[in-house]
């Protein structure tokens, strides 16, 4: 068995991994070529922080390898195409594949990686028709030996015929998850933010996930505007209440090609500074339940496609500085909850 992570403040990814499979087990992020029911094709609607680009993995956007901050990258986003209708099936199996190979051989390369895990990562994985998910699903399956299936999307997107679907790969892998996305739990904030969903969507949706034994992890943005540290409490107590078995927290970040740019350039809106994120995530994890697994605390967007913040510490750094914060003041995940 692996040494546990040097993180003893919060129950960390890396510490669930390595206690249950005897080593770290690394995520192959996928875009499976989904759309998002929140996005409109003429860039109208979406969430106000959407750059329309799917959050896929660093190492899967081999075309940015070259963009630096200053590149007119943002620019592009802003007028390219966005989320249009999906391709065909089998250029989409072809680009599955390209990226599952692609994927494994750079985490092999760059980690020594041996267990791996199937991330459906980019834009709503549950966004199509229950016959399109299957074939989709099976196929990017078969396409290695996964330790866990982790299918992302939107809690308004996880009808029941979804769930029966999931539900089947339990005995394929050894545990499937879904990834929601929640961000705030004050619904004045999800409606300022055009989430285009309500708390009690997130509810509904986690609990007959839940009630499947597939795992939720509830996704997390502290420093949205309005929200505030009583919202990070209703947050804490939502995330608890929905039985979800982990988190993915980050700070509100901006890219370029955004209505949230658009407010920052107005001056109407600022990202946290490192310290206030410190200072929100400590409020945040001492709130949530020691047994929730922490996924993530700090946003990952390439620095290239951000407008703000553009001085925020690296992971490495910035977790380091949260936990001697937490060691220095002798707090912990749950001893508020
Ligand atoms: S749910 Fe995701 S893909 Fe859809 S608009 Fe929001 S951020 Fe963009």
């Amino acid at each position: 068995m692996m040494a546990a992570s040097a993180y003893t403040r919060w129950n960390s990814y890396r510490d669930y991994l390595v206690a249950g499979y005897g080593e770290p087990v690394w995520r192959v992020g996928v875009d499976a070529g989904f759309s998002c029911p929140n996005r409109n094709p003429d860039r109208s609607g979406g969430c106000c922080y959407c750059d329309g680009t799917g959050a896929s993995a660093a190492y899967q956007r081999t075309k940015e390898s070259a963009w630096y901050h200053d590149s007119p990258f943002m620019e592009r986003i802003a007028s390219g195409p966005s989320c249009g209708p999906p391709a065909a099936l089998s250029e989409r199996l072809e680009s599955i594949s390209r990226q599952v190979e692609h994927g494994r051989a750079f985490l092999r390369r760059r980690y020594d990686a041996r267990l791996m895990s199937l991330y459906l990562q980019a834009w709503t994985n549950t966004f199509a028709p229950i016959e399109e998910l299957r074939t989709i699903y099976d196929a990017a399956l078969s396409m290695g030996s996964w330790k866990e299936f982790i299918v992302s999307t939107r809690p308004d997107c996880v009808p029941e015929p979804v769930v029966d679907l999931l539900a089947l790969y339990q005995g394929v892998v050894d545990r499937v998850w879904v990834e929601l996305g929640l961000q705030s739990a004050s619904d004045r904030t999800l409606e300022r933010i055009g989430r285009g969903h309500d708390v009690s969507c997130f509810h509904d949706a986690a609990e007959r996930l839940r009630r499947r034994g597939i795992g939720v992890c509830a996704h997390v943005i502290l420093g949205l505007p309005g929200d505030d540290y009583d919202a990070f409490s209703l947050t804490a107590s939502t995330i608890n209440a929905s039985g979800c078995e982990a988190v993915k927290i980050h700070n509100l970040h901006i890219p370029g090609g955004t209505r949230l740019y658009d407010s920052y350039l107005k001056g109407e809106v600022s990202c946290p500074s490192v310290r206030r994120h410190i200072e929100d995530t400590i409020y945040l994890l001492r709130r949530l339940r020691s047994d929730i697994v922490i996924e993530r605390l700090v946003c990952e967007t390439p620095a290239h496609r951000l407008a703000a913040p553009r001085d925020f510490a690296d992971k490495s750094r910035f977790l380091a500085l949260l936990h001697r914060t937490m060691v220095e003041r002798d707090v912990r995940q749950g001893d508020m909850a």
